[in-house]
């Protein structure tokens, strides 16, 4: 490496962290003064706009959550007159009432701002056709797809979600070659295109996915049925404006995210504690330029982990992994924090050469005064028990290796595990119950 380059690394993080400290600033200095809330909580920690020196003092700052949107039901974190507020969206809201945030029209115009940048990473501009098969109306997905769209120059089929008829009409008739939906629409078209012999008849270049996980095996489907190239994740929640705050690059090794517009935290769930560079915890959300509704030190409650160093592809961005799962789901077993979305992403990879379905559950039990964790995975259908002990090794190793935890692995048949409609019903923590005082 040469002195230039790191003179030049130097500076591209230097940029980030000048306007970074200056959108910080700005803020809190906005929401101090426009919303009560915000004032209210700041005084509680016994700290002023003032006190923001440096990027250090960021820790200093009181963290928001969810429970506070909530209770500022309809307009929570409200930091402008209701005149300057332009639109409003809300999300599904699976508990309770849903989180409606505001948006002035500079938030509208920063938002298609920085989701259009999400289109140019994945080569899309001029002359590119995009098909977008995501919510419209409420929902932040349809008009942050449709606008940043037009944005960056592409021509916008809005079909919406759905309707598979129509999808695989448009598909022939209009040779989109960019298609925008969740994971699991992106699987039942792929199979639908597969399922109708029309791989050859359509023009998929590129796939732009997001909001939910997706495994390793539903990629290898979705870009084989399809016949795609590309298959990216686009990140972004209802509070952090909507989707398009970050996306892979062409070499899919990890979600390179707006590092002008947001900073990111990770801590540890439990401790709430920044964890060290590289390690997986809670990622928590601070935004630089937004009015109308603005975050400080948002729980997002996803979890993910930063990626060291800057990307072969030259992005100065930074980037974070995949979302991993939710930090309510985390277990601790021997100090460690475990999430299933690792032990899933193992299983995934395991399972493009080896006979294993995405099925699996833990248990922990506790006995002769240690914890123990049995992990059980059901084989593929139709698969022979030949493999069995040799696919177990291989997993206990990269879940030792990664994990740093030694569990137990038995392979069932397929089936043999219970069936439940919440996914975090897979881990099963008989510990306390088991506990003996010695
Ligand atoms: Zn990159």
């Amino acid at each position: 490496m040469s002195n230039e380059y790191n003179n030049n690394k130097e500076k591209k993080i230097t940029d980030f962290a000048d306007l970074q400290l200056r959108g910080l600033q700005w803020t809190v200095k906005h929401a101090c003064r426009n919303s009560s809330f915000y004032a209210a909580k700041f005084k509680d920690a016994g700290i002023t706009p003032e006190d923001i020196k440096s990027l250090d003092d960021l820790v200093r700052l009181p963290f928001t959550t969810a429970d506070d949107l909530k209770s500022g039901y309809p307009f929570p974190l409200l930091s402008v007159p209701h005149h300057q507020v332009v639109r409003i969206h809300a999300s599904s809201g699976t508990t309770g009432k849903r989180k409606i945030m505001a948006y002035t029209s500079q938030d509208v115009e920063d938002w298609t701002s920085f989701f259009s940048r999400c289109y140019e990473m994945a080569g899309v501009g001029p002359g590119s056709r995009v098909q977008i098969a995501v919510g419209y109306g409420l929902w932040t997905a349809g008009a942050g797809f449709q606008a940043a769209c037009e944005r960056a120059g592409a021509m916008a089929v809005p079909v919406g979600p759905g309707n598979i008829d129509m999808q695989c009409q448009f598909l022939q008739d209009l040779q989109p070659d960019v298609l925008c939906c969740t994971a699991s629409m992106a699987l039942l078209l792929s199979e639908e295109i597969k399922r109708r012999g029309i791989r050859n008849k359509i023009n998929l270049k590129t796939i732009i996915q997001g909001s939910e996980r997706c495994s390793e095996a539903m990629r290898h489907a979705i870009l084989d049925y399809s016949g795609a190239e590309h298959l990216y994740d686009i990140t972004g929640m209802t509070e952090m404006y909507g989707p398009g705050t970050g996306i892979d690059c062409h070499l899919h090794n990890g979600i390179h995210y707006w590092a002008d517009f947001f900073i990111f935290e990770i801590v540890d769930p439990e401790t709430l504690e920044p964890v060290p560079e590289g390690e997986t915890g809670e990622l928590v959300v601070t935004t630089l330029r937004k009015e109308a509704s603005p975050l400080i030190r948002y729980r997002t409650r996803d979890l993910t982990r930063m990626i060291p160093g800057e990307c072969e592809c030259g992005s100065p961005y930074p980037r974070h992994d995949r979302i991993l799962g939710r930090s309510d789901d985390m277990i601790i077993f021997r100090g460690v924090n475990i999430y299933p979305g690792q032990i899933d992403e193992i299983l995934s990879e395991v399972a493009v050469d080896y006979p294993i379905s995405s099925e699996f559950d833990i248990t922990l039990n506790h006995a002769e005064g240690r914890d123990t964790m049995l992990i059980r995975i059901e084989r593929e259908p139709d698969a022979d028990s030949s493999q069995d002990q040799e696919v177990e090794l291989m997993i206990r190793d990269l879940i030792k290796t990664r994990l740093l935890v030694s569990p137990e692995i038995t392979i069932t048949d397929y089936g043999a595990l219970p069936r439940s409609e919440r996914k975090s019903r897979r881990i099963y923590d008989r510990r306390q119950e088991q506990y003996q005082p010695a």
